[in-house]
């Protein structure tokens, strides 16, 4: 069993269009490769709400800060191919740098507002990145439906944000973080942690759930995101670029739990950059007692 590979617009598009002549309804899942189970749940949720799923395989060079970040990403298209071709993924749209970025490319979208702090502060150009090619992307396949996980939170609003601004007539699906049995979210970045550094990551999700538990409980947020960060560092992480209570509806800062929220983190584990979150929906009682 294999899967059907588009290396240009033009195949893609005449495949979408056989598609849409039959009345079937296209999602798009746009990946970097290396695919882990975290991808393929998403190639999967599509499976379940349409007819033809596109997933895409782009490493996007507009979205790396750095030339060494991006050689040093993973590159696996032959496995990633065979992990989508057993769930029954409809096409995987390969294309090249070049063709997605021809001599005299000028255009740029830039989403501000929700790329404010978080990782837009940490990444410069790393969000424009990102909305281009996602605007490429939804252009391009002409999909009804795009599926993005809630592991890049930040982008996910980005997205949302985007296709509402363009009035691209697409409904963005988000589904939430899978992670590793002892917490760590899958990420393609994992595959770089030593086997230290790998025993080590954990911790920063357990620290992540209890935080977020407490300030649930009562607790004061910056208080507990104090003590939080200073139990990151003793995990072994070098540096924690940020932990913050952040809006769930767009972001805004928060330092008191009274809606709901995302606890978000990003932090270098040696060499490698880990990013998390968790969603910390508003009860009844943390309500009440942080609007007394
Ligand atoms: P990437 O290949 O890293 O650009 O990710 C492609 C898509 O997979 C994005 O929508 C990510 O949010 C999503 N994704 C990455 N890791 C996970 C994960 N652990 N759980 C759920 N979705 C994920």
């Amino acid at each position: 069993m294999r899967i059907p590979i588009a290396r240009t617009v033009a195949e893609l598009r005449a495949a979408v269009a056989a598609w849409r002549q039959n009345g079937l309804k296209v999602a798009v899942v746009p990946t970097m490769g290396a695919l882990h189970e975290g991808h393929l749940s998403l190639v999967r949720a599509a499976l379940e709400k349409v007819d033809r799923v596109i997933v895409t395989l782009f490493v996007n060079p507009k979205q790396f800060n750095s030339a060494a970040d991006l050689a040093a990403y993973p590159r696996t298209e032959h496995e990633d191919a065979a992990k989508l071709a057993p769930l029954g993924a409809h096409i995987l749209y390969v294309p090249d740098a070049a063709d997605m970025y021809p001599e005299g490319f000028a255009t740029t979208v830039s989403v501000n507002g929700v790329t404010e702090g978080l990782c837009g502060a940490y990444r410069p150009g790393h969000f424009d990145g990102v909305a281009t090619v996602v605007a490429k992307l939804f252009l391009q396949t002409g999909a009804d439906v795009a599926f993005f996980g809630e592991k890049d939170f930040q982008q996910l609003h980005v997205v949302r944000r985007l296709a509402r601004d363009l009035d691209i007539p697409i409904e963005i699906v988000a589904c939430p973080t899978v992670r590793e049995e002892d917490g760590l979210a899958m990420s393609s970045r994992n595959a770089r942690l030593s086997p230290s550094q790998r025993q080590a990551a954990p911790k920063l999700a357990a620290i992540l759930f209890e935080a977020a538990a407490r300030i649930a409980g009562g607790a004061s947020v910056d208080a507990t995101l104090d003590e939080a960060r200073s139990a990151i560092a003793a995990a072994g992480y070098v540096r924690i670029e940020y932990l913050e209570l952040r809006a769930e509806e767009d972001l805004a800062p928060m330092h008191m739990f009274d809606r709901p929220g995302r606890l978000l983190v990003a932090a270098w584990l040696g060499d490698t950059r880990l990013i998390d979150n968790v969603a910390m929906p508003a009860r009844q009682g943390a309500i009440t007692r942080a609007a007394a």
